[in-house]
């Protein structure tokens, strides 16, 4: 499992960036939108919680 943006609901706002205790999200360069690595990732779903627009969600 891992956890998946949904780049079509997300705005950039960083809000998620804030949440995760890793620092596992990133902003991206290109679209300005975020992305979640795996490899720091304990699955707490903090980022998704905290995420207006619920585009942050785990994934098989
Ligand atoms: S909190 Fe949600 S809308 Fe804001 S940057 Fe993170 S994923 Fe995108
Ligand atoms: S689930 Fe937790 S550790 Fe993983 S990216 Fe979200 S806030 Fe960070």
């Amino acid at each position: 499992m891992a956890i998946v943006v949904n780049t079509e609901n997300c705005t950039g706002c960083g809000i998620c960036l804030k949440a995760c205790p890793e620092s596992n999200v990133i902003k991206k360069t290109a679209d300005k939108k975020v992305a979640i690595s795996a490899m720091f990732c304990k699955m707490c779903l903090l980022c998704a919680s905290v995420c207006p627009k619920n585009a942050i969600a785990p994934e098989d």
